[in-house]
């Protein structure tokens, strides 16, 4: 099976959103094994989304839409859809329960086009929103299926996960089991990671294994399909443990993990507490700790020290250090991560400091970055990473180099 996703929107056009809704169902498809050729889109408008829609079935099975289901004029995609397929659209009696409800409990008026929203493709399969008011609606014709989703990301994507998506995979596996497992890794590229496992990839039938490269992370979807749960767990396993035997030095964690949860994991179970003195990233560090629940057992405070001055009067450091080696250095950044140490009175301490760029500074070019690890007890470590990317970019980096450099060390040294 193949698909095509068209979303239906004037405003992603003009550049108003992104259209994260593609990104999301593309992901979802291919967990079932689905492979997704297009991503269209349109405007607001009848006669243009038609013709996507014809050019859509010349070259795919399962047509996926998102947005145009509100109530409004603009909100035209189900009405199109109807007259391209020669459908009539019905009153889904639930649906507009629901809406009723909805607007007698604010004590409003519900008005004629609310009421719209509650019209599907008659015998359509109806999937039901539990996040706003507009159903969504599963549909075959000629071999072809239709899903029409709710544009709002909050209704779309569980509606996607929760109603069309068991639908699809019992038609496409006669009841088979589809599972899937991430593997995260940081400090490998995708192309050494895909050299190193080229055999596994080669080789791939059942389980898949499909590495994915983004933000200078890796990741390796493993998806096996069973007919038990506990055969596609087994299936996965030992495809993992085969993977983990070549790459696995470089594997930080699995599914929803990030470097910066890993970092939290890791500092609670050893006990620790930190606190940083960030000068390129000015806060990102632990900001990016801090959308971790449960992170303030671990993270105690810390400073942005911008300028000479700063890094002077707020952390203590001697003029004389900064003049002797510069602020992008390793001696400054050791400075840093061991004053923020002793002023907050922690176990660990972070220094980050460097040219985030464009602009070199003095003779360090731009991404010269210097980190510096404080732990509480043993030598300092610094490390110089020289990054090539955008302004925004290295100071991204630097932050996820930082998470995965501290999680190393704490596992072997402390
Ligand atoms: P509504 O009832 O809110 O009008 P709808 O199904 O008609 O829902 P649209 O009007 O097309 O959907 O879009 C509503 C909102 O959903 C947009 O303003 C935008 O914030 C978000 N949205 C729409 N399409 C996308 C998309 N492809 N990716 C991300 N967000 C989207």
């Amino acid at each position: 099976m193949n698909a095509e996703i068209i979303a239906v929107g004037s405003e992603l056009l003009l550049g108003q959103i992104v259209n994260t809704n593609a990104k999301f169902i593309s992901n979802q498809l291919s967990e079932l094994g689905i492979n997704v050729f297009y991503h269209t889109v349109v405007g607001d408008n009848a006669g243009r989304l038609e013709d996507v829609i014809k050019t859509a079935e010349s070259r795919a099975d399962l047509i996926i839409f998102s947005g145009g289901l509100g109530p409004t004029k603009d909100d035209l995609t189900k009405e199109t859809i109807a007259r391209h397929l020669g459908v009539d659209l019905t009153f889904d009696e639930t649906a507009l329960t629901y809406i009723e409800a909805f607007f007698a409990k604010r004590g409003r008026v519900m008005t004629e086009n609310n009421k719209k929203q509650a019209l599907v493709l008659a015998g359509c399969d109806v999937l039901a929103n539990h996040h706003g008011m507009a159903p969504g609606m599963m549909f075959e014709k000629d071999g072809k299926t239709y899903i029409l989703l709710p544009g709002p990301p909050k209704e779309l994507e569980p509606m996607f996960q929760f109603e069309a998506k068991p639908k699809l995979a019992a038609r496409l596996n006669d009841g088979a089991i589809i599972l899937s497992h991430v593997l995260r890794f940081y400090g490998i590229g995708e192309a050494e990671l895909e050299v190193a496992i080229q055999d596994i990839l080669d080789s791939q039938t059942n389980p898949t294994v499909a590495p994915l490269a983004s933000d200078g992370e890796v990741t390796l979807r493993v998806t096996a399909k069973a007919a038990s749960e506990a055969e596609a767990r087994t299936l996965i396993e030992a495809k993992t443990a085969e993977i983990q035997a070549i790459v696995g030095d470089f594997q930080y964690g699995v599914n929803d993990d990030s470097l910066a949860s890993k970092t939290v994991e890791t500092l609670l179970e050893k006990n620790c507490t930190i606190a940083a003195a960030e000068s390129l990233t000015a806060g990102l560090f632990l900001s990016e700790l801090a959308e971790i629940p449960g992170v303030s057992g671990a993270l105690v405070g810390g400073v942005v020290t911008y300028t000479v001055d700063a890094k002077i009067k707020q952390l203590g450091i001697e003029p004389m250090l900064i003049e002797q080696y510069g602020v992008v250095s390793s001696e400054c950044a050791a400075a840093m991560a061991e004053h923020v140490r002793v002023k907050f009175g922690t176990n660990i301490g972070i220094g980050l400091t460097g040219a985030a760029g464009p602009d070199a500074h003095g003779d360090q070019p731009a991404g010269t970055i210097w980190i510096g690890i404080s732990i509480e007890g043993r030598d300092i470590e610094t490390y110089k990473l020289q990054l090539s990317g955008m302004r925004n970019t290295n100071r991204l980096r630097a932050v996820k180099f930082t998470c995965s450099y501290l999680i190393r060390l704490l596992k072997e040294k402390y």
